[in-house]
């Protein structure tokens, strides 16, 4: 498999694996200065109780 690198932050698809500080600074940076849409930040938080 090939991977292809995207440069255009516009179509950039962001997923931060939980939502601590880091993942909410990240998020603003990369919508702030790199200008990735908000939409295409996905911020995967931990949920308890989750049932199978
Ligand atoms: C009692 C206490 C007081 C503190 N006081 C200060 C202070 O005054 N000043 C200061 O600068 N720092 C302080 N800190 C330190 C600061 O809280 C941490 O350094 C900072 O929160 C780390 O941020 P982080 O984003 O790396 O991790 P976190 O904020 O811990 O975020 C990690 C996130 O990932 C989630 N997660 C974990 N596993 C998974 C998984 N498998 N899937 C999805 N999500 C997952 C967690 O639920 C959490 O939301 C304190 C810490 C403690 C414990």
């Amino acid at each position: 498999m090939r991977a292809i690198k995207n440069t255009n932050p516009k179509e950039a698809q962001i997923y931060l694996i939980g939502s601590g500080i880091s993942s909410l600074a990240s998020a603003v940076y990369l919508e702030k200065d790199a200008g990735v849409p908000g939409a295409n930040i996905h911020i995967l938080p931990y949920i308890r109780n989750i049932k199978a």
